[in-house]
């Protein structure tokens, strides 16, 4: 049986392509492209000939059965984009899925994608984020998309076309806010590329025109409110009770200053009073 690799390929040097991406790329039988003419030039780079089937979002679904014939003929496909992880914002979901449900193995071969190099150089917090890709085109359901996100403490990362940047930067300085961390990463691994960072009130104001290139936005999350401390509340507690308060007044006025349940509070206090007792 055949399987279909999914093979990342560099986003703008060349250089980044794996080792394996380039072993895989030469035995299997099939290369699905999103842009035959981009990806055989990239392949040609690396003395690969291929035999090459289009793939694209207007064609994937009538794709489909060919890769299935294929594979079931025990010959290998494998599918990559014009640049980067394919399914990142590329095509393939749809054959993925087929592929899966027909019972063939899906093998991923990692790489270059623009959203981790962007991610892990922004300074924006990478362990927790939302990948949003491309967001709506038209104001109101872009403004609607953002209000979704807008309360998050998560990093949020989209991708844009460069000429499409102001106005989404507009989006974002209303709906999340002027303060929020803005990082613009531009021209990743290629030869002009650079990292702006600033607020989203800035950003605005620096991209007022669109820039050059590719690009992806990262957005920092909403600040959440910092958790409540436990141990300084109850010292407090203890403090205002020194002081000749009732220790149920004592935990009503801390309870209602740090957003703490009353009651957790006071059975917290009680066993601290027994403990210092003991
Ligand atoms: N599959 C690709 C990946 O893994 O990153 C992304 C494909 S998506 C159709 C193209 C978008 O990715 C661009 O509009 C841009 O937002 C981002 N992108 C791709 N290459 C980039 C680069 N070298 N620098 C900055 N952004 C890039």
């Amino acid at each position: 049986m055949g399987s279909l690799y999914l093979v990342a390929t560099p986003i703008g040097n060349r250089q980044d392509i794996s080792l394996r991406a380039l072993q895989v790329l030469r035995q299997v039988a099939w290369v699905a492209a999103e842009d035959t003419r981009t990806s055989g030039r990239l392949l040609k780079h690396f003395d690969i000939e291929q035999r090459y089937i289009s793939l694209h979002e207007h064609n994937e679904a009538e794709r489909i059965g060919r890769i299935l014939t294929i594979l079931g003929q025990g010959e290998d496909v494998a599918l990559i984009s014009d640049a980067g992880t394919p399914l990142l914002s590329d095509p393939g979901y749809a054959l993925v899925q087929a592929v899966i449900a027909a019972d063939y193995a899906v093998i991923p071969i990692p790489g270059p994608s623009a959203l981790l190099a962007a991610l892990t150089a922004s300074g924006l917090p990478g362990d927790r984020f939302i990948f949003l890709g491309f967001p709506p085109r038209k104001q109101q359901a872009r403004r609607s998309f953002l209000q979704n996100y807008s309360a998050g403490a998560e990093t949020l990362v989209f991708y844009e076309s460069a000429r499409r940047l102001p106005a989404l930067l507009s989006d974002v300085q209303e709906i999340l806010g002027l303060d929020r961390p803005v990082v613009i990463a531009r021209e990743l691994t290629k030869m002009y590329e650079s990292f702006w960072r600033g607020t989203a009130a800035a950003a605005v104001q620096h991209f007022s025109e669109a820039p050059l290139g590719e690009v992806v936005l990262l957005v920092g999350g909403a600040k959440t409110p910092p958790e409540p401390d436990l141990g300084a509340a109850l010292a407090t507690v203890q403090g205002l009770e020194a002081g000749g308060m009732a220790l149920s007044q004592a935990v009503r006025l801390v309870a209602e200053l740090t957003g703490l349940r009353r009651r957790l509070l006071y059975e917290k206090a009680l066993q601290q009073q027994k403990q210092d007792a003991a």
